[in-house]
């Protein structure tokens, strides 16, 4: 029985026409980086797979080149219901645009598709059934059982784990035995059939994490499964050869297959991609390193940002401190420069894993708030509520301009004010702004120095009565309070209270703190002028009168 004949009996639902796939998917006709996310459909992005994502577009797009989204289900024990809407929503939350691939649950965009892998199983099957005919791969009748026995005898004997040499027992079979074996009904799985020697080292460079030396492979890997389904580092050839991929950048769990994927490539007669191997993220704990856990640490989740409403560019900011170790002093030099300015570089990432600093995050988020407008902080803030504060939502609806005069206490001027760290900080910060709030919540109100209820009503409706006037410049405003400072024996100006504290009940700021705490219950809070001039004279009053 010849080769070909062989593949026939094997493989009888498709051709070995591999040329018709090698002019279907012609070489692509771009200058820069063509790179993939190909995830499992298993849902939840976390940290590792969105700076992997993060990192893949933002190399694509510095060099013009192409982005992809590829659904790696070949592993059909995996799956999760709604894993692949899942990836395309968060994909699609932080901005991270895809040229082609996956664009939904049912649809796809792009040339080199399929791309999802489990529509591609007649590719892998033609590539599969060309092998078998050239000699390079073989059918493995091997149960489970007998599997697991080789292992233990290569255990005992201390040698490598696996199918090769000598253990590949099915290599050995002729094809008058196979034929047989088939006939005779007995199940198989595809072999592929290293020619690789274990004592040769090869190189291999990483653009991460450089020149990497290896023995070949000589493992005969499966590369199509009992379900028909080819394993990832078939797939992984095929596809990444047919989409025209020029850069795999992947979890460096796959730097040990290296030597393995090479070979395929070779074999294949296809020209291995560059390589980039992401190392895992890490994180510092009580002084030692250790990674990321997905398990206990809630801010490896990606789901952990949207809830705290950190807006999509810090977090993006902060991606780009972890990817690449010179963007934090570029973005030091250039606070306001924008991402598209800082160019990606595979030679600045960390090659044993970067640390993610959390309280780095909340800053870069907290100094990217105070440079939005008004306009942006409120727009941002609609969306965010309309997810996870429904109330607030509705209150900043109906309240546009003056949400947007709060919002713009201390802002849009050259040093802002630096207080929201995240979406959902802001209606803690400020919540006695707004009427339904003030109303609604429970009031403590921190008096300071003066704590004695009657001097505070004194001197608040004096305030009210003869000083108030919400047209006031600030100047004005102020001179007013210190007026009143002096009718009730606090010192208007501050050197004289300094020199002769004695001499007064307290001084200027004093009077200023029982109005700020009178209208807000805090005693810190923005500029009160503003704060004055926001609520306006009816709230003002309403609210200094209910003091008891
Ligand atoms: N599906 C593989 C994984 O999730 C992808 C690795 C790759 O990017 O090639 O690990």
């Amino acid at each position: 029985m010849t080769n070909k004949e062989l593949a026939d009996l094997l493989i009888p639902d498709v051709d070995s026409n591999i040329d018709y796939y090698e002019k279907l998917y012609k070489p692509r006709n771009v200058e820069g980086i063509v790179t993939r996310f190909a995830p499992s459909p298993t849902g939840f992005v976390h940290m590792g797979s969105l700076l992997a994502s993060f990192i893949e577009n933002k190399a694509a797009k510095d060099t013009n080149g192409v982005f992809y989204l590829r659904i790696e289900d070949t592993d059909q024990k995996r799956e999760v219901e709604n894993g692949v809407q899942g990836i395309i929503d968060d994909l699609n939350y932080f901005n991270i645009d895809i040229d082609e691939g996956v664009v939904s649950e049912t649809e796809e965009k792009g040339e080199y598709g399929p791309y999802t892998q489990s529509k591609r199983k007649n590719i892998y099957r033609t590539y599969a059934k060309h092998l078998i005919e050239e000699g390079l791969a073989y059918p493995c009748f091997c149960s489970p059982e007998e599997i697991e026995e080789t292992r233990m005898i290569q255990e005992k004997r201390k040698v490598r784990i696996g199918y090769y040499g000598r253990f590949a027992k099915c290599r050995r079979l002729t094809n008058d035995e196979i034929k047989e074996m088939v006939e005779a009904g007995k199940p198989y799985i595809i072999r592929f059939k290293s020619h690789g020697d274990y004592d040769t080292k090869i190189k291999i460079n990483d653009l991460v994490k450089g020149t990497l030396e290896f023995p070949e492979n000589d493992m005969d890997i499966v590369i199509i499964k009992s379900d028909g389904l080819p394993t990832y580092h078939f797939a992984h050839a095929i596809d990444d050869h047919l989409m025209r991929t020029t850069h795999v950048i992947r979890g460096d769990e796959w730097v040990s297959s290296l030597p393995l994927h090479v070979q395929l490539f070779e074999t294949l007669g296809f020209e291995p991609p560059k390589y980039a191997h992401l190392s895992p993220i890490m994180k510092e704990e009580d002084g030692k390193k250790r990674k990321l856990s997905k398990r206990k640490d809630p801010e490896a989740a990606v789901s952990y940002y949207n809830e705290l409403g950190i807006p999509i560019e810090a977090v993006k900011l902060y991606l780009m401190t972890v990817a690449n170790s010179n963007f934090e002093e570029w973005y030091l030099k250039n606070p306001d420069g924008k991402l598209e300015d800082f160019k990606f570089d595979f030679k600045k990432i960390s090659s044993s894993g970067a640390l993610f600093d959390v309280e780095k995050l909340f800053n870069i988020s907290k100094n990217y708030i105070s440079r939005l407008s008004k306009d942006e902080v409120y727009d941002s803030l609609v969306k965010w509520t309309a997810t996870f504060d429904k109330e607030f939502n509705e209150i900043l609806l109906n309240n546009e301009e003056y949400a947007k005069r709060v919002f713009n206490i201390e802002r849009e001027q050259a040093k802002p004010r630096k207080d929201y760290v995240y979406y959902s900080d802001i209606k803690n910060q400020i919540w006695y702004m707004f009427e339904e709030y003030f109303t609604k919540f429970e009031k403590n109100y921190e008096w300071q120095k003066i704590t004695d209820i009657t001097e505070i009503k004194n001197i608040l409706t004096t305030y009210v009565d003869e000083y108030l006037d919400v047209n006031d410049d600030k100047d004005t405003w102020f001179n007013k309070v210190k007026q009143l400072a002096d009718k009730f024996g606090y010192a208007s100006d501050m050197k004289a209270y300094k020199e002769n504290p004695d001499a007064y009940k307290g001084n200027v700021s004093d009077i200023a703190t029982i109005i700020r705490v009178a209208l807000t219950t805090k005693s810190q809070t923005p500029d009160l002028y503003e704060i004055i001039n926001i609520l306006g004279i009816d709230r003002v009053k309403t609210r200094i009168n209910i003091i008891k």
